[in-house]
């Protein structure tokens, strides 16, 4: 029995790496212009911090956590998130001491136990983003802008921000309160995990996607109403920035997103080209987290975006990665007695700074040309007996097949020369 991957899992594979490895390469470019450094924090933490971070009535803590023990007897979980890891890192190392608001990025696995579908997976990647020790609204909107113009470099476009305030401890509870009242009397109509919510985490009910708990959703009050003065200025300053930076954004009552920590605003971007799994990042403000996690009360927001859905969508829409995966000069040696002479020169052009490729079979000439082809080389080198006897060697410019002498002493400057010109037309 051959071994697989174990399900929800994919390998990338080369000829569809390049797009994954360019998808980070955008993003770390834009979240440097934006002043986002990277952190890279273990995929694994003690159970514990999860717990306490995203809040155990979540379906991603009840439900999806790898959690695990080892021989130490301690409970560790991969991470099913971003978010809490860099907090813990931000607390452990003392960051609060540095200029305020710290500003971090990541891009890595998280790992959810949930059933795989189409762009959803076991091990899926995220790249996020986190400021922490700052409540300015202009971050919560940096946040939004920032994840767009990644998508939109990507080549992405016709977007859409569902966007959402749903307070603070202030003004929650009398929220949370109001919303029960609303569900309570046809709480035994709505779903088995809604009934649970009910009572720690009624918000949760507003985005169930099961039919019967829409209906009961449909008409309950909406957080905005019930926003303290705090909240409401906050939410319209984020706004207004929105506004300001031009960017189409919709209320979206219903918009309370997964995880317990979140506070204020909340908002996903969804491209209005894809069908139902259209949320191509999210995220919101997180006043509470690292008083949560036993720091002192530090305000933050972030977002995260799913790379596997990104690049499903890139995919779908014919987009590549502008890096050409083509060598620049195939070297064909043809028998043993220059088969050393050749390698010497594969490495010299090498080190001189191009990409070559050489025949590592021992095949014909016609067969060593067909795999010059299929690279996409720019020029095929060709070392014959003849040729080391003359102390030269041909070099063939396969865009108009026109085929010169070349010195073998001459040959690394001649092609380290012509191989980094754009090519002709
Ligand atoms: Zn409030
Ligand atoms: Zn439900």
């Amino acid at each position: 029995m051959k071994i697989k991957a174990p399900r929800g899992t994919i390998d990338f594979l080369p000829g569809r790496i390049e797009l994954w490895q360019y998808i980070q390469e955008v993003s770390r470019e834009v979240f440097s212009r934006y002043g986002y450094a990277e952190i890279n924090t273990p995929i694994f933490e003690y159970t514990e911090l999860f717990l306490r971070g995203i809040g155990d009535t979540t379906d991603v803590v009840s439900k999806q956590m790898y959690t695990f023990t080892v021989k130490d007897d301690k409970s560790y979980t991969l991470r099913p998130e971003g978010t809490a890891s860099v907090v813990r890192s931000y607390l452990e190392h003392g960051l609060g001491a540095a200029p305020q608001p710290v500003k971090l990025f990541y891009i890595g696995p998280i790992f959810r136990h949930e059933r795989p579908q189409k762009g959803r997976y076991r091990q899926f990647h995220q790249l996020g983003a986190e400021a922490i020790g700052s409540q300015d609204p202009a971050l919560d909107a940096e946040m939004i802008v920032m994840s767009m113009e990644i998508l939109q470099k990507l080549g992405l476009g016709n977007f859409l921000v569902n966007i959402n305030s749903i307070g603070c401890p202030v003004c929650r509870p009398t929220y949370r309160q109001a919303l029960r009242d609303h569900i309570s009397p046809s709480l035994a109509k709505v779903c088995p995990t809604c009934q649970e919510r009910f009572e720690k985490n009624p918000l949760r009910i507003l985005d169930c996607k099961i039919a019967a708990c829409k209906e009961v959703a449909d008409g309950a009050p909406k957080s905005i109403d019930y926003l303290c003065p705090e909240c409401q200025t906050h939410y319209a300053q984020v706004c207004e920035y929105l506004d300001a930076f031009k960017i189409t954004y919709r209320q979206n009552d219903l918009l309370v997103r997964g995880l317990d920590y979140y506070t204020k605003t909340v908002y996903e971007v969804e491209s209005l080209d894809l069908g139902a799994q259209s949320a191509l990042s999210g995220g919101g403000r997180y006043d509470g987290l690292v008083a949560e996690l036993g720091g002192p009360a530090t305000p933050a927001v972030g977002f995260a975006s799913g790379m596997e859905r990104i690049l499903l969508v890139l995919e779908e829409q014919g987009i590549k990665s502008p890096h050409s995966t083509a060598v620049d000069v195939f070297v064909i040696s043809l028998g043993d007695a220059v088969r050393t002479q050749a390698l010497v020169i594969t490495q010299q052009l090498r080190q001189a700074g191009l990409k070559v490729e050489t025949d590592y079979l021992g095949r014909s000439m016609k067969s060593q040309m067909k795999q010059a082809d299929r690279l996409g080389a720019k020029y095929v080198l060709i070392l014959g007996e003849d040729e080391l006897a003359k102390g030269v060697v041909q070099v063939r410019d396969m865009q108009d097949s026109a085929q010169t002498e070349v010195p073998l002493s001459q040959v690394v400057d001649r092609l380290s020369q012509n191989a980094q010109q754009p090519a002709k037309a």
